[in-house]
């Protein structure tokens, strides 16, 4: 084997190490852009059942700054609920709402 066909193969092993390292790398992005489209848990407001709630913090900055998570409220754009909002599985959505129409 000559010289040149020696560093033509070294470079072809360099190359295919690089794409090897390429694919893994897409691949562990591309779930990682999954992963993030698919959350599957959701505020849920506990009076109607609506998923438009808003986090509202009504925490002052100075207070936020050192580190006081204090009153998370969520208000529901739907029904005006003002409160804590429990988070609720994709899947459990529709047994939640029937569990509110019971009461
Ligand atoms: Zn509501």
């Amino acid at each position: 084997m000559g010289l040149q066909e020696e560093i033509l193969s070294r470079i072809l092993s360099i190359a295919f190490i690089v794409a090897g390292i390429l694919i893994i790398y897409w691949i562990t992005k591309r779930a990682a852009i999954k992963r993030a489209e698919t959350t599957n848990d959701f505020y849920i407001c506990p009076k109607c059942g609506s998923l438009k709630v808003k986090m509202v913090t009504n925490l002052p900055p100075a207070a936020r700054f050192i580190g006081a998570t204090g009153s998370q409220n969520f208000t529901c754009m739907n029904c005006n609920y003002e409160g804590i909002a429990p988070i609720v599985h994709k899947e459990d959505i529709e047994m939640f709402r029937k569990d509110l129409k019971k009461k």
